[in-house]
């Protein structure tokens, strides 16, 4: 008998029999179109679904072996798989599921192709009456369903190799366009032609009517990719860029999508050819977070409080206190670049008016605003910054560069503003000269030894995308628009173990992070879990969303 029919018999025979019986069911069965592997069967009807693969040789399979060469290619075609069987699954099944990516092709455990086969990790919900085995439905979902569904997908007979193949050359070009911009001194690109606004503030898929974005032809600049295609669009240089004009003319928009392009995202996403350098970090105010040590005296300095700026440590930090702890963190993990909008910032934190200077003396001023210490960042350590003010010039004296957004369509107004600048600085008396050096100390924060670990035993855990739940506390990741899906945070949360463990007393966090990312890219999502507990529902995090978890970590302790 074949294997299939010796799993339907078993199940048939199931029927009825306690909920605990499915246990058995663990192993790997040959069911023609693929082979099927339980790996982890829930314990009642209404535990967290049973871990399951389908898997099906490469060379069955109707991905062209020559697809499949380098990582890259194996990245974009597992996401192209994955997104077949998700719109197949949203459709088809309530009691199979596969996790959904979202706009960005990020390196995923859904779909992995390894070696000479394509894996594809689902749940199941494995039917019940009451607490009862029920052996005939879940043979029909076992043994035809799941079966029917891999031979109807892109795997097998559902293939569209016109698709795939276009799916995979955007994808390589993308990541050819984001090794070009350093060498062309960019920190972005926005493609003529992008869609950036999204539908709703809610959803992540492209305004239908969006205002087509336009460079203008001072910034504007044309890549040629590895496929031969070219694309042209606006660079955004490295340095300052300071995006203004008039409220609701789409200048978050373009900060958001410029945010955003750290990822590669899919065709007909509308931002497909907004690319940004890998490095670049959002900071934005954060009230109530909690900071370990972090060196904020850059910016803030002899609080009335008496307490250190230079190893700044609260349980409740406030608007300006959160986005220079922000900020200096993003530098602690290597950023290039720092995206800021007014929207999302402490107004006290980016700048301050003649008028306040002259009632509040610097002397009784613990802030030292951005505006200060912008230019400084850029001329001293090479992180360049793009900001959104729409409503304060005050950036104008230190911009490389001033774009106006005008009904979604920037202009180059660079020369326009310094002049405006240059006129106000003569009216202005003793503009003071900001100092320099101030970013000359490296604040390299060393963790307490296993400060990280909880008397529970429990590890972390993700709970969708804005928290990871550690011991008693939670982790709130709810303000780090990079973290762009809830499959990063649950990788988060099991790299957060390892972190913790490697926390000796000596390595520093920066370091600690560094390494357990370098050892994740290297050994790939599964070395997260092991082969005993395979998961589906990990993605690739980046380095600096994880630093920010263990910075948000209310147990961090700083030597
Ligand atoms: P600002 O930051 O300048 O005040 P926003 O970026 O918040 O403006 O945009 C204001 C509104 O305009 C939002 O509802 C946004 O979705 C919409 N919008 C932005 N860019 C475009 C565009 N290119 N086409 C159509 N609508 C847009
Ligand atoms: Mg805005």
């Amino acid at each position: 008998m074949r294997e299939r029919e010796q799993l339907q018999q078993t199940l048939n025979q199931m029927d009825g029999s306690g909920y605990g019986a499915y246990k058995r069911l663990v192993g790997r069965y040959d069911l023609g179109a693929c082979d099927l592997v339980v790996d982890h069967v829930q314990s009642d009807p209404y535990a967290p679904p049973s871990s399951i693969r389908a898997v099906v040789s490469l060379a069955e399979s109707s991905v062209p072996a020559e697809a499949t060469a380098t990582r890259e290619q194996r990245t974009a075609v597992a996401d192209f798989l994955a997104r077949d069987l998700a719109a197949r699954l949203a459709e088809a099944s309530r009691d199979l599921r596969i996790t959904r990516p979202g706009q960005e092709v990020l390196e995923r455990s859904s779909v992995v192709i390894d070696g000479d086969a394509v894996e594809v990790r689902m749940t199941a919900s494995l039917p019940a009456a009451g607490r009862r085995v029920k052996g005939r439905a879940a043979a029909r979902l076992l043994t035809e369903e799941l079966p029917r569904l891999i031979e109807d997908s892109a795997l097998l007979e559902g293939m569209d190799r016109e698709r795939l193949d276009e799916h995979v050359r955007l994808h390589l070009d993308q990541l050819d366009l984001y090794g070009q911009l350093a060498e062309r001194g960019l920190i972005a690109f926005v493609g003529d032609g992008a869609v950036l606004p999204r539908r709703s503030g809610v959803s992540d898929l492209p305004l239908e009517g969006g205002v087509a974005f336009r460079s203008p032809a001072s910034l504007r600049t044309k890549f040629t990719l590895r496929s031969g295609r070219t694309v042209t669009g606006m660079g955004i240089p490295r340095g300052v860029t300071v995006i203004v004009g008039g409220g609701y003319h789409g200048k978050s928009t373009l900060l958001r999508a410029v945010e955003r392009g750290v990822y590669p995202h899919l065709g007909g996403d509308g931002r497909e050819w907004v690319l940004t350098v890998p490095d670049a970090v959002s900071i934005r105010a954060e009230d109530g977070r909690a900071a370990a040590g972090v060196d904020i005296s850059p910016f803030i300095s002899d609080l009335p409080s008496g307490a250190d700026t230079a190893a700044f440590t609260t349980a409740n930090a406030s608007g300006s206190t959160s986005q220079a702890t922000n900020l200096a963190e993003a530098l602690e993990a290597g950023a290039s670049a720092l995206l800021i909008d007014e929207d999302t910032s402490a107004t006290n934190f980016m700048i301050r008016d003649r008028a306040m200077r002259e009632l509040i003396p610097a002397g009784s001023e613990p802030i030292t605003p951005f505006v200060d210490r912008v230019r400084a960042l850029f001329d001293e350590r090479g992180v360049s910054t793009v900001l959104v003010a729409g409503g304060s010039g005050a950036f104008f004296p230190v911009a490389d560069h001033v774009v106006a957004m005008d009904t979604y369509v920037p202009e180059e107004v660079t020369e326009h503003a310094r002049r405006i600048a240059a006129r106000h600085a003569a009216q202005d008396d003793a503009a003071e000269a900001p100092a320099a050096g101030a970013f000359a100390r490296s604040g390299e924060r060393i963790p307490a030894r296993g400060c990280l670990r909880s008397e529970e035993r429990k590890p972390p855990r993700a709970r969708g995308r804005e928290t990871i739940q550690a011991g008693k506390e939670d982790i709130d990741l709810a303000y780090l628009p990079q973290l762009v899906d809830g499959a990063q945070t649950a990788a988060i949360a099991l790299l957060l173990e390892r972190v913790g463990a490697s926390l000796d007393g000596e390595t520093s966090l920066g370091e600690a992070v560094r390494r357990a990312l370098e050892a994740l890219e290297e050994e790939g999502l599964d070395s997260l879990t092991g082969p005993r507990r395979i998961r589906g529902d990990l993605a690739l995090p980046r380095r600096h969303e994880v630093h920010a978890a263990v910075s948000r970590h209310r147990r961090l302790r700083v030597r």
